[in-house]
């Protein structure tokens, strides 16, 4: 999302779909941002609006851009949701969706521990997923990408998703357990391809200035979730040794990670063939 984001300047307007009190920091660039969601956040939020994404209060080809990131598996009204989607957005704006692969173990554990998370779409092809956002906004579908996880839902420094039966039962939430999670299902991910460290797509739509970047990024953050590229956190000497494995500091929160190289996994990358960019920056 960062990468579309820098391409926006003063006086052009992001709406911020379905994110609570956002999906990205108000100080991240010069452009106004809008915040709509259904719910009000339970923190403050600068240009906020409470709606229903299905009946936007925004005229016609108001936005630059809109971001919808992990809120259109929410939406119960998908086609008017993202018929209105089309109609706020200018035919030169840029919309970036990201979204959970409902057959994933990651998306499935979510929606047992959380007893269906208000997942009410479940997604389960990105191409077909990309082909209906395509028919209902009006815009050119530009790249996919695979998303991976790192069950940071389950983290106890996180609101807790479930009750404490449901918690216990996949370890309690600690960060050892998570990292445990993490180190097993990326060494089954490498050697059976079992896409166990999976999480959903990050799908692009409209008019982009750079090529967007494809490639699949395997470490994620057992805290705040953020992703960050192999080759970058060497090139920032992130990564070190300890004892036999590999760490990094996250670059968002600080937290320890196990460090994966993201070529390991490009096979998961179940969307690669399709109209590959060239690859560019850095979250
Ligand atoms: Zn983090």
């Amino acid at each position: 999302m960062h990468e579309i984001l820098e391409n926006f300047g003063p006086g052009q307007r992001i709406l911020d779909l379905g994110s609570g009190a956002g999906s990205f920091p108000s100080s991240f660039g010069p452009f106004i941002a809008i915040r709509a969601d259904l719910d009000h956040p339970s923190t403050p939020a600068q240009n906020f609006a409470q709606a229903d994404a299905a009946r936007l209060p925004f005229a016609d080809r108001a936005f630059d851009a809109v971001i919808s990131n992990h809120s259109l598996e929410h939406f119960h009204d998908l086609a008017g949701s993202l018929s209105e989607i089309g109609r706020v957005l200018k035919p030169t704006g840029a919309l970036y969706i990201s979204v959970p692969d409902a057959s994933t173990f990651a998306d499935r554990l979510y929606r047992w521990l959380a007893r269906g998370g208000g997942h009410v779409n479940p997604f389960t092809s990105a191409q077909g997923l990309a082909a209906t956002i395509e028919r209902a906004t009006h815009l050119r579908h530009v790249q996919t990408r695979t998303l991976c996880a790192a069950l940071s839902y389950l983290n106890r420094r996180n609101p807790r998703i479930c009750g404490p039966r449901r918690f216990l039962l996949v370890g309690g939430g600690t960060e050892f357990s998570l990292h445990l999670f993490t180190y097993f299902a990326r060494l089954s991910d490498r050697l059976f391809g079992t896409r166990l460290g999976v999480y959903g797509w990050a799908l692009y739509f409209g008019n982009f200035p750079v090529a967007v970047d494809n490639d699949i990024w395997s470490n994620v953050c057992i805290r705040c979730g953020s992703g960050a590229q192999s080759e970058w956190l060497r090139h920032v000497n992130a990564v070190r040794r300890r004892f036999f494995l590999q760490v990094y500091r996250c670059p968002s929160c600080g937290t320890s990670n196990l460090f994966s190289e993201d070529r390991h996994y490009r096979r998961l990358s179940d969307v690669r063939a399709q109209r590959p960019g060239k690859p560019q920056g850095y979250n």
